[in-house]
């Protein structure tokens, strides 16, 4: 079973933000996830180079812009190597597989009659490099950028007949209702479509910096058409034919609700100009906005991923981004409420559980929890039905509901254990009965690894570190661990306390971060 999942690739004139970070992590969650599922995943990222932004600040900065744009990229993937972004492959739109693959496909399309010549005049932003209509614009201004002016640009160059795929693109919509998600963008393309589509300019003149239009060499291919081919050119369109049939139609793309009209009309209409099979599904994900406004760099709000890992982690990043911004709608992010939802969330309840559970087996056991009797596996969360649990959470996971699969792991399962804790009270049965003491710590070892498994898709390392701090790894090799091993008996006489500790405790895995007072 193949799953090919993609995210938007990014322009690289500026580093990423916590907006962008968000997109990436939402769909590294749906891969990893999917790979516990079993799935032999292809996940696909990159960055956006062939742009007269990039040529400008190559030339601002005096360098040539193949090693700006190489430099750029070796910086994106820096961050997304910190956030813990497991991709399959990166590409660069100014590789030589993206310019052939490219240039392969536009001749196709010409080749079948839907790019043709004409003259073209309208106003153009700079700011998003797209021409403006009368009706994308906000007091005469281009609502991304409404400190830039617009252009009048007039130029001869092609066109795609994208007016001519509408009834075909409707059919489609209605014949595959999971292809735009979530549902309300689907509506909003439904009706722009049904509203008309104009045909769209495809090509620039005079650019050297891009890629050439292979049946006139001095027009270049613009932005858009370009860069949706990276989703191909990636995987051997062009280049290597064997290599693409097996890894397309791509499962899903994974992008930004401002993109979801390009994904969904213009990319589907030029697949099928070209006679290739349409990706089965893109989800179109919400905005993480600071104090109610938008991230930008004009705006001077920007929070770069780099500070938050090093002033939190990695994990508490991805915590806070998939737990309280939902991936479909939009979410907000402060610095006040991030350092409340990792005390709370992280510090708190995850951590302090794990501490709670393995600083008492080792003080009580020297750490070996081995030959407890009386261990009942499903002690620690009474009232809970584990599978169908699991059921739930690989229905929400699997349709991006990603706040919501957090919110019932820590509402019901993590509050299980913790509850669990509290009417035992395995401290005052040291004291009073060791084999039920060491059975109780045996069910709270239990509930360390389903959650382990559980919270393995957003928070990787953390699931690690659980599993192997009682050597779980000893029941399964941690890699092959699916959601379906929650439901699995673990091996209890294997269970000692292999976690790192400092003076005879566990290293707190989230200090407290401690708040100033006002
Ligand atoms: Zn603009």
């Amino acid at each position: 079973m193949r799953f090919t999942i993609t995210t938007a690739i990014d322009y690289p004139n500026s580093r990423p933000h916590i907006g962008t970070a968000f997109e990436k992590i939402g769909a590294d969650v749906q891969a990893r996830f999917r790979r516990m599922e079993g799935f032999d995943v292809h996940f696909l990222m990159g960055n956006d180079e062939n742009t007269i932004k990039v040529s400008q600040r190559a030339e601002e900065l005096g360098v040539e812009p193949k090693s700006y744009v190489d430099d750029m990229a070796r910086q994106f993937r820096e961050v997304w190597k910190a956030l813990e972004i497991s991709h399959d492959d990166f590409i660069q739109t100014s590789e030589e597989r993206h310019h052939r693959g490219c240039q392969a496909f536009i001749q196709k399309v010409y080749d079948a009659g839907d790019i043709d010549k004409r003259a073209y005049k309208a106003l153009y932003c700079d700011g998003c490099e797209e021409f403006k209509t009368a009706k994308d614009l906000v007091d005469g201004r281009c609502p991304n950028h409404p400190n830039r002016p617009l252009r009048e640009v007039e130029e001869e160059n092609y066109f795609f007949r994208l007016s001519a795929f509408a009834d075909r693109l409707l059919a489609h919509y209605e014949a595959h209702p999971d292809f735009i998600q979530p549902e309300s963008r689907r509506n909003e393309i439904v009706s722009l479509v049904k509203s008309g589509l104009q045909d769209v300019s495809i090509s620039r003149k005079g650019f050297t910096w891009g890629i050439p239009v292979p049946f006139d060499p001095e027009q270049t291919i613009y932005v858009w058409f370009d860069a949706l081919l990276n989703y191909i050119t990636a995987i051997g369109y062009g280049t290597d034919e064997g290599r693409f049939a097996s890894l397309w139609p791509a499962d899903v793309h994974v992008i930004g609700k401002d993109i979801t009209r390009f994904h969904c009309a213009l990319w589907p209409a030029m697949l099928m100009s070209a006679g290739l099979p349409l990706p089965r599904q893109v989800f179109g994900h919400g905005f993480v906005y600071i104090k109610g406004e938008k991230i930008s760099k004009s705006l001077g709000n920007v929070v770069e991923p780099m500070d938050l890992i090093a002033g939190f982690s990695a994990e508490a990043f991805r915590f806070y981004f998939m737990g309280q911004c939902p991936f479909g709608g939009d979410g907000e992010f402060s610095f006040e409420r991030f350092t409340d939802v990792y005390n709370a969330g992280l510090a708190n309840n995850l951590g302090n559980l794990y501490s709670r559970t393995l600083s008492m087996a080792v003080r009580y056991f020297g750490g070996d929890l081995g030959g407890a009797s009386a261990v009942d596996a499903t002690a620690w969360h009474a009232g809970l039905d584990r599978r169908a649990l699991v059921d739930d959470l690989r229905g929400l996971v699997g349709t991006f509901q990603y706040a919501a699969a957090i919110g019932r792991i820590w509402a019901d399962v993590l509050d299980a254990a913790n509850r669990y804790i509290q009417t035992t009270e395995p401290f005052k049965l040291a004291k009073t009965d060791l084999a039920a003491c060491k059975a109780v710590l045996v069910n709270l070892a239990e509930a360390i690894r389903a959650i382990a498994i559980l919270i393995k898709p957003f928070l990787p390392a953390t699931a690690a570190t659980f599993y192997r701090a009682f050597n779980f790894a000893d029941v399964a090799p941690w890699e092959g661990v699916s959601y379906a091993d929650v439901l699995a008996r673990p091996a209890v006489d294997a269970l000692r306390v292999t976690a790192p500790l400092v003076s005879g405790k566990p290293a707190p895995l989230f200090p407290k971060i401690e708040t100033k007072p006002a």
